[in-house]
C-alpha cells in the first residue's frame, strides 16, 4: 500500500541533549515516523546552560554520530509548535515520557495541543530500561559538582561542558 510520508516533530530544550533524547530520536525513526525534525526551544523557561547554537550544534554532532543525518532535521522553535507542525506538514509531535512525574505536564501539553490543531497527534514513547532516569537537569547539576555525565551524554556534550566550565573559571 502507497502511503504518504510520516513526518514528525520531536521538541525539547535538549539543554544539553541526552542518551534520553537520542534513544527517542533513535526509535521514533526506526518505527514511527519517515523522518523527523527536532526543534529546539528558543526560550527556555530559565537562562539555558548553553545557547541556542550550542545546543543545536551538539544535537547535530550526536545525530551524525547515529547515522540519522538523512532522516532528521534539526530547527530552532521560535512560536506555536503546532504552526511549526503545519508549515512543515508534520502531523505527528513525538515525546519521551520517563516517570509518572513527566504525565501530567505531558498530558496536559498534549490535549492543549490536539486542541489547537486536532489534525496533530502527540504520540509517547517510554523511555528505554538504561534511560529512565537521565534529565538534562541532572546532567547539569552532576556537571557542575563535577561529576561524570559520560554515562549521560556523550562525548562532545562532555566535551562542550568541560569548555564552559573552565571558561567560567577563567572569567
Ligand atoms: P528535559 O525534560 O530532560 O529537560 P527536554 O525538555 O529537552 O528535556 O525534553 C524533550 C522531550 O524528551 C520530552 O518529551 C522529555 O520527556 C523527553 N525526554 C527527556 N529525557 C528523556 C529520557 N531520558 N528518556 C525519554 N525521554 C526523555
Amino acid at each position: 500500500m502507497d502511503h504518504a510520508k510520516r513526518i514528525g516533530v520531536y521538541p525539547g530544550s535538549f539543554d544539553p541533549v541526552t542518551f534520553g533524547h537520542f534513544d527517542i530520536i533513535r526509535r521514533a525513526c526506526a518505527n514511527v515516523v519517515d523522518y523527523l525534525f527536532v526543534v529546539v526551544a528558543v526560550n527556555t523557561e530559565k537562562n539555558p546552560f548553553f545557547s541556542l547554537k550550542e545546543r543545536e550544534k551538539l544535537l547535530h554532532q550526536g545525530i551524525l554520530g547515529l547515522g540519522l543525518e538523512n532522516q532528521v532535521e534539526i530547527y530552532p522553535l521560535d512560536g506555536l509548535l503546532v504552526d511549526f507542525a503545519r508549515a512543515h506538514q508534520a502531523k505527528i509531535i513525538i515525546r519521551g515520557l520517563r516517570a509518572v512525574s513527566d504525565f501530567d505536564y505531558e498530558f496536559q501539553m498534549a490535549g492543549m495541543n490536539n486542541k489547537l490543531e486536532p489534525a496533530i497527534e502527540t504520540v509517547f514513547l517510554t523511555a528505554s530500561d538504561h534511560c529512565q532516569f537521565i534529565s538534562s537537569r541532572m546532567v547539569r547539576e552532576i556537571a557542575l559538582l563535577r561529576g561524570d555525565i559520560s554515562h549521560f551524554a556523550d562525548q562532545h556534550v562532555v566535551k562542550a561542558i568541560k569548555q564552559k566550565m573552565q571558561k567560567k573559571e577563567d572569567e
